[in-house]
């Protein structure tokens, strides 16, 4: 067996996202470990009810033996068995996002020998992850452009934090990686601003397209209001701006108290910062495309570089926990308000 990895959880950022990077470089790698510390610098730190749907999710695409997946838990023993394409359902429930939960599965069947077919059910537009536009539309096309074919179908929203929501992603894994260079956005194509509302009045998405409409000076041509089916109350609103090479997704979410036009002024705030960096990625982006080069890049030739926003602690965890996985040359260059990642051989 390959040698067992201690991984401690309070380095760094010292948060979630150590664990599910962990998760999903262990089933790559075929990699036992040991994780210590967990979450240590959050409170309350351990285990959250989230981030085990990950490790079980995980467990059951590697047939891994596991210890200390519990609520609380500080220290979890993952070993990996035999990581198998096939067809998988995960029923996350209330208890998180079913996004962040693909994330930590989806690496591993990229370089398997046959598709797979994962549906997941929970909570598809959850504060503080990745909305499923952001999945559909941001980060599967790029992971996409490194090899492997990957889709996903939206069938019913799942907010926060009632859950319920569904939707289904099929993985055609890549014979080859290749290289993702993101350096330029290209040409801007299409702008959209869409307010997604269930069971509550239509007049607070309105409000909130009407906001970011206005803010932006793209009018309302851009704007669409959607009612959707959903198993509570929800509302986001998607700014989604398309351009040649990268579309960005931001997201600002409904929150009891707090008025529609704060909730689109906060997001179009975000938005307005990524349009004037000039840089084609985002913050989130940023951090989770790290993943996907660092395995095109430890399977072969693949992997790549992109330009960014400086570069948050976030993302400077991952990069470690890459490194402590992978032998695969990950440099960084600050250049003040951008940075400029390379993982894998340079180009
Ligand atoms: P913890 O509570 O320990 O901080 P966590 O697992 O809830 O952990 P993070 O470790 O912060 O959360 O990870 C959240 C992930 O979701 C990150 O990869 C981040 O980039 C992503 N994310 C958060 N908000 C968005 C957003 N609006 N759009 C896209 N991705 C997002």
């Amino acid at each position: 067996m390959a040698d067992h990895l201690l991984i401690d959880g309070s380095f760094g950022e010292g948060g979630g996202q150590i664990i599910r990077s962990s998760l999903a470089l262990s089933l790559i790698t075929g990699r036992p470990i040991t994780i210590e510390n967990i979450r240590a610098r959050r409170s309350p730190p351990g285990l959250r009810r989230q981030h085990l749907t990950a490790v079980l999710a995980a467990a059951e695409v590697g047939r891994a033996a596991v210890e200390g997946a519990e609520v609380g838990a500080s220290r979890l023993t993952f070993e990996p068995g035999e990581v198998r394409p096939g067809e998988y359902d995960f029923r996350i429930g209330t208890a998180g996002s079913t996004t962040l939960v693909l994330q930590t599965v989806l690496p591993a069947l990229l370089q398997l020998g046959g598709p797979s077919v994962v549906r997941l059910e929970g909570g598809t537009h959850n504060p503080f992850a990745p909305p499923f536009e952001f999945l559909q539309r941001t980060y599967l096309p790029l992971v996409s452009r490194l090899g492997p074919s990957i889709r996903a179908e939206l069938h019913r929203h799942g907010f926060y934090p009632a859950g319920g929501g569904r939707f289904t992603v099929y993985v055609q894994p890549a014979s080859e990686f290749g290289r993702l260079d993101l350096l330029e956005r290209g040409r801007l194509q299409d702008r959209r601003i869409r307010g997604l509302i269930a069971n509550l009045p239509r007049h607070i998405a309105e409000r909130e397209c009407h906001t970011i409409a206005e803010r932006s000076g793209w009018g309302e041509k851009c704007c669409s209001i959607e009612e959707v089916e959903a198993d509570g109350p929800g509302n986001a609103v998607l700014i989604e701006m398309e351009h040649e090479h990268v579309t960005e997704v931001v997201v600002g979410f409904g929150q009891k108290g707090v008025r529609a036009e704060t909730v689109a002024s906060r997001a179009w705030r975000e938005a307005r910062t990524y349009l004037d960096a000039g840089v084609p990625v985002g913050e989130h982006l940023a951090d989770q495309l790290l993943l996907p080069l660092g395995l095109a890049a430890w399977r072969g030739e693949g992997g790549g570089s992109y330009l960014t926003g400086p570069l948050t602690e976030h993302a400077r965890t991952h990069i470690e926990v890459l490194k402590t996985f992978l032998d695969v040359p990950i440099r960084v260059e600050d250049r003040g308000a951008q940075s400029a990642v390379h993982v894998g051989r340079e180009a």
